[in-house]
C-alpha cells in the first residue's frame, strides 16, 4: 500500500522521522494514512510505521 502524499499534514498524527518521504517540516505527516506494525507488540519499541518510505525513493 502506498497512500497518497497530501499537500498538507494530516493532523492526526505527529512523527518526528524526518528521513520519510512522507515527513513534512514540523513533525508532521503528510500520508493520507498510515499503518503500524506490529501486531502483538508489547512495549513501544517493538511498533513502527510500516508506511515508511526513504526520502528519495519510492517502493514502486
Ligand atoms: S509515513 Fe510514517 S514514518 Fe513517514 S512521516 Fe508518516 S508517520 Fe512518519
Amino acid at each position: 500500500m502506498k497512500p497518497e502524499k497530501m499537500g498538507s499534514p494530516n493532523q492526526g498524527i505527529k512523527c518526528v522521522v524526518n528521513t520519510c518521504h512522507y515527513y513534512m517540516s514540523g513533525d508532521h505527516c503528510c500520508a493520507q494514512q498510515i499503518e503500524v506494525q506490529l501486531k502483538n507488540a508489547h512495549d513501544t519499541q517493538k511498533t513502527d510505521c510500516a508506511t515508511f518510505i526513504p526520502e528519495g525513493q519510492s517502493k514502486y
